[in-house]
């Protein structure tokens, strides 16, 4: 089970100008490439059982297209694909782009409106809104009884916690602060950690394939 895709390697001449000025690709090397990321594990694309997208900003969707031809499933949100598409559609799509959903007209989408959804034993995708209108995180129990919140953005960074506040990248003030006792209290469980969606200092402290959380 893969969570997002990354961005597409060719973002800075395929993408909006604007959001790219906003978010330009500081590096990107050949083995940035999720096939290269997923060759580190001794995983191939085909071997992917399923996709789930934390919400689809640029970041996060952008080598889906891989999963189009395999059939993949590629869980998300009903109202995040709603939402992507109605604002693309009025051309003004903050951190989405066309050039990202276009190519994945078609692909095998399962979308979800359920607060929880159970993708695989042990894995469960939860509704957390607050960054975007759709936007969800990804909860993993490893064989060891470990506990891992994938935060996608609800978290770029775990001080985001720590101080209750989100600045600039907040979408909805009332979800986002709705959401974060209940993520500190799950967190607050024993063997229970964070994986946040951009924190260079965690990032640090984790394992790099091919070795992994336990
Ligand atoms: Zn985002």
């Amino acid at each position: 089970i893969l969570l997002d895709t990354g961005i597409a390697p060719d973002a800075m001449q395929t993408h909006e100008k604007g959001l790219m000025e906003a978010f330009p690709i500081i590096k990107f090397s050949e083995e940035n490439k999720l096939e290269k990321q997923l060759a580190l594990v001794n995983v191939k694309p085909e071997d992917i059982k399923a996709v789930v997208i934390s919400h689809l900003h640029l970041d996060h969707i952008g080598q889906a297209g891989i999963f189009k031809d395999l059939r993949t499933p590629i869980f998300v949100q009903k109202k995040e694909l709603e939402y992507a598409l109605l604002m693309l559609w009025q051309g003004k799509g903050g951190a989405y782009d066309y050039s990202d959903l276009a190519p994945l007209r078609g692909a095998n989408w399962i979308p979800i409106a359920d607060e929880k959804f159970e993708i695989a034993e042990g894995v469960i995708a939860e509704f957390t809104g607050g960054h975007t209108p759709g936007h969800q995180v990804l909860h993993v129990t490893t064989e060891a009884g470990n506990t891992y919140i994938l935060t996608g953005d609800y978290l770029h960074l775990v001080k985001e916690m720590e101080i209750e506040a989100k600045g600039w990248l907040l979408g909805d003030a009332e979800e986002w602060h709705t959401y974060i006792r209940k993520l500190k209290y799950l967190v607050s469980k024993p063997k229970t950690k964070l994986v946040a969606g951009h924190d260079v200092n965690l990032w640090n402290t984790y394992p790099k394939a091919p070795k992994a959380l336990e």
